[in-house]
């Protein structure tokens, strides 16, 4: 979501005739996007400003700002940490952006902080910088759900979502500039479309399998992929929108974060593991090659070697080929914060190595899997390694190389037989 705000930043400027450079020597105007999900992300992004008070010393007329969840977070208080910041624009007023530049630029104003959760918080986002074949489009902003560990509805704010028209219209436009993957981003995909209601939705009612159907009727698009739906909202008609669309990647990221249903319950999260694994075992019915990926926080507040055990072993049960393993940190100012931090860090990591190790295994063994199998591949390019080779991505998002043929070209769906398989990649060779 940062990425995608990054992005709609630049284009905006790029709108405005400003130039997007390379390095912070070349800048005349400097802005941090920050995220506020682990304290140590906030703390490597007021190291990072705190070094350019040097650059602000030796060209006073630098503009330095802040965006992102940091600046939400923290607030007009970060003015006192970083007396040489310029502005700080919280996550409801990216839309602004560019205007508080330029007017900083034109008065040379005093310290700026724009804070208001904004109404027109959607207004700006569809503008796109990264002229690729893959593309994001945030299609909800906020969330609802309060997970006990989440600073994210505070700094975010209440879920909103766009339009299915404005979404599509975007969708067009940037297949028509070259686009053909689109990744749909949201704090919660699933919940696209419901008025911010936290209650799943029935199994009949997803808005947001609309939206994919609307989409995958656009010429010209050959992949939809969205990241994260919460696991409750993942419903029968969603399965069957996934299941029935060609264009719908076979990936799909569930964020489970605790096997345990007590630790699940602390989390504030509505599932059960009962439950969760019921919803992978559909989609897999529905849909046999769908590769998961998923979050898991070991180390929450009480989590016993019990409650460990158990997330290991649905996560073998489920066997992913992906997560994102976090150590438990308490963020200021959410529920879980107030709880004690009881987990020593040598168990957080234990159990951290732990999971990545017997994630390594299941990954080698299910890329091993596919030797011999024909896989579709989205033609990215060549390859960063090999410049006579070319690399694209599989519907259940591997990175697979391969050999061109003459008339290969950037943004091709190609057949791919593999013939070896490394930890992360898929080697192979064309089916024509
Ligand atoms: S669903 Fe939970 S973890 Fe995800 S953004 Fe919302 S509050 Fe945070």
């Amino acid at each position: 979501m940062n990425e995608r705000d990054s992005e709609a930043a630049a284009a905006m400027f790029s709108k405005r005739g400003h130039e997007i450079v390379d390095h912070e020597s070349q800048a005349d105007v400097l802005i941090f996007n920050t995220c506020s999900v682990r304290d140590q992300a906030e703390r490597k992004a007021v190291g990072k400003i705190g070094f350019m008070k040097k650059l602000k010393k030796e060209r006073p007329e630098l503009i330095i700002g802040v965006m992102g969840c940091m600046a939400q977070n923290r607030g007009e208080d970060l003015f006192k940490e970083l007396p040489h910041l310029d502005f700080v624009l919280g996550t409801g007023q990216l839309h602004r952006l560019p205007d508080i530049v330029d007017s900083i630029h034109a008065d040379q104003r005093a310290q700026v902080a724009l804070l208001d959760p904004g109404s027109e918080v959607l207004t700006g986002l569809g503008e796109h910088y990264n002229n690729s074949i893959f593309a994001s489009i945030a299609i909800t902003r906020g969330c609802n759900r309060y997970c006990s560990y989440c600073i994210v509805p505070y700094v975010r704010g209440r879920e909103i979502s766009r339009s299915i028209e404005d979404i599509a219209a975007e969708t067009r436009e940037l297949v028509a500039d070259g686009t053909r993957e689109i990744l749909l981003l949201g704090q919660n995909v699933a919940a696209f479309g419901l008025g911010g209601d936290i209650n799943p939705p029935p199994p009949d009612h997803s808005p947001f399998a609309d939206l994919l159907e609307e989409l995958c009727k656009i010429d010209g698009l050959k992949r939809l992929r969205f990241t994260s739906p919460y696991p409750s909202y993942f419903n029968d008609k969603l399965i069957r929108t996934i299941t029935a669309q060609p264009k719908i990647c076979r990936s799909i990221h569930l964020p489970l974060q605790s096997g345990s249903d007590r630790i699940l319950k602390a989390m504030n999260r509505h599932y059960t593991a009962a439950q969760y694994l019921e919803i992978i075992d559909k989609i897999r019915a529905a849909a046999p090659d769908v590769a998961f990926s998923t979050d898991i926080i070991v180390g929450f507040p009480g989590e016993t070697d019990e409650d460990f055990a158990a997330t290991r072993e649905l996560m073998n049960r489920v066997g992913y080929d992906m997560a994102y393993i976090f150590r438990y940190s308490p963020r200021q100012g959410t529920v879980a914060a107030k709880l004690s931090d009881d987990i020593s860090q040598e168990i957080k990591e234990e159990r951290n190595q732990i999971l990545l190790k017997d994630l390594e295994e299941r990954t080698a063994a299910a890329n091993r899997k596919l030797i011999g199998s024909v896989q579709e591949v989205l033609v990215e390019g060549v390859s960063k390694r090999n410049t006579e080779r070319w690399s694209g991505k599989s519907t259940t998002a591997k990175t697979v190389i391969f050999e061109p043929a003459p008339d290969t070209a950037v943004g091709d769906l190609v057949k791919v037989r593999i013939n070896r398989v490394s930890a992360v990649s898929l080697f192979g060779e064309l089916v024509r």
